[in-house]
């Protein structure tokens, strides 16, 4: 094979625990992590040196070079390749844009050479080897500890308010690092979202208190007809809703977009 297509979907952390922190400075975590449809567009392509081309609506301040967790992992598995990248997820946003990425080139490298990813995914970034797979799943330790889970599809609508959120400055602003762990998942057929109802994500507090403009969001996602559940993925900014229908959440996406016009909205469904 001498070109390949992958696809990048954005990853949400549904729900988010901090459960402790290791000697080595790394966070425990106990987090579900679904998938959206929607995300960013890779083709690969053989060749002799390694080339980068971002394009796309969120391609602006995206490194096209040895920064960009593409070439990254085009150098892990170790052959090069020609690569565009059509970004359509805001980068820094909690939605593992550049780590999904990665992913999707392990994935896409595999089907051009024939051979598969012999290497740590872990060692390229905590979310790439939840996004190796690309379906919902338990993450524990720190990345590296995956149960996959078979989750209903959930429309959703997803927002990021175009502003970056320091991952590091939001773990240091996280009051307690040993918070409790997940409790046990829901069983198949049992109800998902009262399940997530009762769970949190640890690090919502301390990015709102960061950004304010994320409780703005929350908010708005609330307000709308329809939501069953907003929250906040990763270390923000992105926040989703869990909505009762796709027709619910392109109504929903629609009015806040006429709303919140600097806005980065995305109506879509998680799985
Ligand atoms: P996570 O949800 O895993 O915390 P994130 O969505 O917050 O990740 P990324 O989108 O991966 O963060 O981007 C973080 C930084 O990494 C960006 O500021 C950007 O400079 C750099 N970066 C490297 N490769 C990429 C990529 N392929 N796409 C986007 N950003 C990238």
């Amino acid at each position: 094979m001498t070109k390949t297509k992958a696809f990048a979907p954005a990853k949400i952390n549904l729900c988010l625990h901090v459960t402790g922190q290791r000697a080595d400075g790394y966070h425990l975590l106990d987090s579900l992590v679904a998938f959206a449809e929607v995300g960013d567009h890779l083709t690969l392509t053989r060749s002799e040196v390694m080339q980068l081309q971002v394009t796309g609506p969120m391609a602006q301040g995206v490194p096209t070079d040895g920064r960009n967790l593409c070439w990254k992992a085009a150098k892990a598995f170790g052959q090069p390749a020609a690569i565009t990248l059509d970004k359509h997820l805001p980068a820094a946003a909690g939605i593992g844009g550049g780590s999904s990425d990665a992913a999707a080139v392990l994935r896409g490298m595999s089907d051009l050479y024939g051979t598969p990813f012999g290497g740590e995914a872990l060692t390229l970034g905590a979310d790439v080897p939840v996004c190796m797979a690309a379906r919902a799943a338990r993450m524990e330790g720190i990345g590296e500890v995956l149960t996959p889970l078979a989750l209903p599809r959930l429309p959703a609508v997803l927002v990021n308010p175009r502003v970056e959120v320091s991952t590091p400055d939001v773990f240091r602003a996280l009051a307690s690092k040993t918070n409790p762990a997940l409790e046990p998942l829901p069983a198949d057929g049992a109800d998902v979202i009262a399940w997530l109802r009762d769970q949190r994500n640890d690090l919502q507090p301390p990015a709102v208190a960061l950004q304010p403009v994320i409780g703005d969001v929350l908010q708005a996602l609330s307000a709308c007809e329809g939501t069953f559940l907003a929250r906040m993925s990763g270390s923000g900014a992105t926040c989703f809703a869990i909505m009762a229908s796709d027709e619910a959440a392109a109504r929903a996406a629609t009015a806040l977009g006429q709303k919140h016009p600097n806005w980065w909205i995305a109506a879509t469904a998680l799985s």
